[in-house]
């Protein structure tokens, strides 16, 4: 499948890890819109919420356990953070994979949208 994240997920992309397990990966946004801004997606391609709905409550759960736990490891447990996740055009989703963005280390901005 023509997917960038798939392709990260595979290897034949590089990325900074900063995380993994056997059901997902973490890894450095390559434009950062914070001190730490983290990307974290299920190894299994999952286009979007949308069809996230068919998937099991265990690997979704998954997927947020994991980001909290990219927060404690990048240190923003004390100061706090953000966990972004976009879908579809309104929201400018550019990558059809199923990510949360972690973002910290900084004062975020109190707008939601
Ligand atoms: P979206 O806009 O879909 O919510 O988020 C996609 C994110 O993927 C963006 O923040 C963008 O900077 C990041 N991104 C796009 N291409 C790459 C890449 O090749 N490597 C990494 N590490 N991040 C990427
Ligand atoms: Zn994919």
């Amino acid at each position: 499948m023509d997917c960038l994240f798939c392709k990260i997920v595979s290897g034949e992309i590089p990325s900074t890890k900063v995380y993994e397990d056997d059901k997902v990966l973490a890894f450095r946004d390559i434009a950062p819109q914070a001190p730490v801004h983290v990307l974290v997606i299920p190894k299994k391609h999952i286009s979007g919420w949308y069809d996230a709905k068919d998937e099991s409550d265990e690997l979704l759960a998954h997927l947020m356990r994991a980001a909290a736990l990219v927060a404690e490891k990048e240190g923003l447990v004390e100061g706090g953070f953000r966990i972004v996740s976009n879908c579809g055009e309104d929201a400018d989703q550019t990558v059809k994979h199923l990510h949360l963005h972690v973002l910290g280390g900084r004062k975020l901005s109190s707008e939601m949208a």
